[in-house]
């Protein structure tokens, strides 16, 4: 009907100065169609098991577009940038200090915590432990990213620091050691990329656990791994029901370990625009 349409258009079956506007319109309407159903893919391929969509489906939508950031570790353009080097607004606990494009507890500062309340999210940054060793094992460098404030990615200086295996760095702290030790030498910049899906709960009962990947360095440490619970020391963790969203928290372990370059991504299944 289409092509019908637009060979009329080019035989000028519309002509006169009201059919020209009308058969402009006409164009447009039929363009616009025609871009719609002219979507490359198919309409007549088998369903996918579980899914409305058809393989290749031409209907099925167009994952909407993100920009990566220009280098590795850069925030891509849907982050939430929660600390860019310049200043903590988007934190709570102003005893933290700001310097060098880097922020780390004061004394007696407590955990920083953000302001917005977090799900299922990715999450970067970077940090460093103190480039001069003191101290040994959980004292060396100790702080944490405390994933809605109750699940511990154990942040601390691991090299050739021997401490319990499930509380060195990137363990899921007091329940899973990482996969392998990929930390780099004290004082030296480190990554943490975090996808974490967050617990569901329908009062006090879990109906889903938290699971977490995590790559250090950009090494896998963890591959969906089902957290156990809370965060506790020397104790076995299990779930204290919380709402769905919480803040992020760093922990302040009375160690001058810096962070920088922070930001999330809260995460969208498929199909969403
Ligand atoms: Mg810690």
């Amino acid at each position: 009907m289409t092509e019908l349409a637009f060979k009329r258009l080019q035989d000028g079956a519309y002509t006169g100065p009201m059919n020209r506007l009308v058969s402009v319109f006409v164009f447009v309407i039929l363009l616009a169609c025609s871009a719609q159903t002219n979507r490359p893919g198919y309409t007549d391929t088998p369903f996918l098991p579980g899914q409305k969509w058809r393989v290749h489906d031409a209907d099925r939508p167009y994952p909407r577009v993100v920009s990566p950031g220009a280098r590795r570790g850069d925030p891509p353009s849907d982050a939430i940038v929660l600390f860019d080097g310049k200043d903590l607004s988007k934190w709570r606990s102003p005893k933290w200090t700001v310097e060098d494009g880097a922020t780390y507890p004061g004394p007696g500062a407590g955990p920083l915590i953000s302001n917005e309340a977090f799900g299922d999210i990715q999450l970067h940054l970077e940090f460093a432990t103190p480039s001069k060793i003191e101290g040994s094992s959980q004292d060396r460098g100790n702080s944490g990213v405390i994933i809605m404030g109750h699940y511990e990615i154990q942040v601390l200086d691991s090299w050739e620091n021997p401490t319990y295996a499930d509380g060195q760095a990137a363990a899921i702290y007091g329940q899973w050691p990482p996969l392998v030790n990929a930390s780099r030498k004290p004082g030296e910049w480190q990554a943490y990329d975090i996808i974490f899906e967050a617990p569901k709960f329908d009062g006090d009962k879990v109906v889903k656990p938290a699971f977490v990947t995590v790559l250090h360095n950009g090494v896998l440490m963890h591959h969906r791994k089902e957290i156990l619970g809370t965060v506790e020391h020397a104790k076995v963790a299990h779930y204290q029901p919380h709402p769905a969203e919480e803040p992020l928290m760093l922990q302040d372990h009375n160690t001058l370990t810096r962070f920088r370059n922070i930001w999330v991504r809260r995460l969208t299944d498929y199909d969403q625009p």
